[in-house]
């Protein structure tokens, strides 16, 4: 359940597509995004041109790759999926360019992991359209200029800082995403049982969705966790009971915390008397890079009300302490 990992077995990833909406209508929350995303869309259909390249950027798990797809859906049409760690070489990112059609989208997940030199290969392809290939080999080897088709690259990336400035210059639309609060996501929670025909009550949805870390992703794998739990210890249907019987039973937070944050949160109080403490201090000290903390796990322990950023760096709040079961000053609480 860990958000960032990539270790999602083959039918996970299946029903993790069939969950996934693939209209604007059907993607919730996310509102102001979505609806300049609309706007932005009617006028590229409007004037038949490629939709400006877009930028997505936030936490793991809370639609980037989502709205990527919707957007070619939108647009009507096609798009090419690839990754920045994939693309090795400028000839890998050629042959994709090369075969896109006019209007397309080409969506690069995890664009900050780009190899300096397929980057650079891409500015000439969103800025003019244009790539240099190289034709022949030996002695006749040279390189010579083609045109793309006008086409619209949509990146994704957990790691906003990462990116280089041309490359973020490059973007003419870029959008965060934001945590969803607990009213979305027993929404999502609520249309994901629906697809998988499982009963739920209202109450249920609710108990999932505020142990979800702001995250959709982690809401569907919650549900289908807790589904299990019903049809094995229950009826089928899920309702609160069975819903906290499985939370439970799966040791997920209260609150949704997962292990790093909860590891944030108990380095701060346990070796550093709650704060303040620095960025970098507190990295060394949870063993993680200093942007991942910034970028992914801090936002969602400020907005929670866990941690507060200060002139003077990182403090944890009272309720980090009782979230814990931690006394002030340091002496293990019950
Ligand atoms: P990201 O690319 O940001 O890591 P994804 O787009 O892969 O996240 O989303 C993960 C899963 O969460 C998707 O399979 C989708 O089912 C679900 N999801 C994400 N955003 C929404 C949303 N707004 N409404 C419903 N489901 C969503």
């Amino acid at each position: 359940l860990d958000p960032t990992s990539d270790n999602f077995s083959q039918e996970e990833l299946d029903i993790e597509r069939a969950l996934r909406p693939i209209t604007f209508d059907d993607f919730t929350g996310q509102q102001q995004v979505l609806e300049n995303l609309k706007v932005f869309v009617q006028a590229a259909n409007l004037r038949d041109e490629a939709l400006d390249h877009t930028l997505f950027h936030g936490p793991p798990g809370l639609g980037k790759t989502t709205l990527a797809h919707i957007l070619a859906n939108e647009l009507g049409v096609g798009i090419k999926v690839t990754s920045g760690p994939v693309l090795d070489k400028p000839g890998d990112l050629a042959g994709l360019l090369t075969n896109l059609e006019e209007r397309d989208v080409l969506f690069i997940d995890e664009i900050h992991r780009l190899s300096p030199i397929v980057e650079e290969y891409l500015y000439s392809a969103m800025e003019d359209y244009k790539i240099d290939i190289m034709i022949e080999t030996g002695p006749n080897a040279r390189s010579v200029q083609i045109n793309l088709a006008p086409f619209t690259l949509i990146g994704a990336t957990t790691r906003s800082g990462l990116l280089t400035a041309p490359m973020r210059a490059r973007f003419g639309i870029s959008s965060r995403l934001q945590y969803y609060d607990t009213e979305l996501l027993s929404t999502i929670v609520q249309r994901s049982a629906d697809i998988l025909k499982v009963p739920i009550t209202n109450d249920a949805a609710i108990e999932i969705a505020g142990r979800s870390r702001g995250t959709p992703r982690i809401c569907n794998a919650l549900l289908r966790r807790v589904r299990d739990f019903a049809q094995i210890k229950g009826d089928g249907n899920i309702d609160l009971d069975i819903s906290r019987f499985g939370l439970k039973a799966l040791n997920v937070d209260t609150h949704g915390l997962d292990e790093m944050d909860n590891k944030i949160l108990s380095t701060i109080i346990d070796k550093f008397k709650g704060g303040p403490v620095g960025i970098t201090t507190l990295a060394t000290a949870v063993s993680e890079s200093a942007e991942t903390i910034e970028e992914v796990y801090e936002p969602f322990l400020i907005q929670q009300g866990f941690i507060m950023r200060t002139p003077r760096g990182r403090e944890v709040t009272e309720l980090a302490y009782t979230h814990l079961g931690k006394l002030k000053g340091g002496t293990q609480g019950g």
